[in-house]
């Protein structure tokens, strides 16, 4: 398994930082920490992932996505309604400042689709899981006793697929019923 080195983003100075409404931001902060992927992704390790996929954090008792915190401090704008975070990467746990950037509801299902985002299992040239693994690895998260990344890391994968074959992003077709035959 390949060692992956765990890096700290450099948040600007709080004086400077304001929250999505334009207040400044005082309380303390979590360092946010990612690793690099082959793809150049950096993917957030430090903060709680929420059930649609993003790491979130709180700042002035706000939660917002790590991804759109980050925008926030480096893009700001006069007006946030309607702006999305896009990512070229489309891998949610991606905080790169290079992969992330703000747009509208519509330009982000445009953007999906023109890359086509709809994955179907094994019929993915590099694919790297079997519909067993899938079946696995859902049943070890349904212990709770692992977390996405632990898993991530049983089947060498990165945390991104097997967050995806876990919440049934990917390998939606693996069906549940399979899952029990497995565990009993
Ligand atoms: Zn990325």
């Amino acid at each position: 398994m390949k060692q992956q080195i765990e890096h700290t983003f450099k948040e600007p100075d709080s004086s400077a930082l304001r929250d999505s409404i334009g207040r400044r931001i005082t309380n303390k902060r979590k360092p946010i920490k990612f690793i690099i992927t082959a793809d150049g992704c950096w993917e957030c390790t430090s903060h709680p992932i929420t059930s649609s996929g993003y790491p979130s954090c709180g700042r002035n008792n706000e939660t917002f996505s790590v991804a759109r915190y980050l925008l926030t401090i480096n893009d700001p704008r006069d007006n946030y309604d309607g702006q999305e975070v896009l990512h070229s990467c489309d891998n949610t746990l991606c905080i790169n400042p290079s992969h992330i950037k703000w747009g509208t509801r519509i330009e982000n299902e445009r953007e999906k689709m023109e890359r086509g985002r709809v994955l179907r299992g094994e019929n993915i040239t590099n694919s790297v899981l079997k519909e067993a693994d899938v079946i696995e690895m859902r049943a070890l998260y349904t212990t709770g006793e692992y977390s996405h990344r632990e898993i991530s890391e049983l089947f060498d994968v990165t945390t991104m697929t097997a967050h995806r074959a876990i919440t049934g992003a990917t390998w939606a077709h693996v069906k549940e019923g399979l899952c029990l035959a497995v565990m009993n």
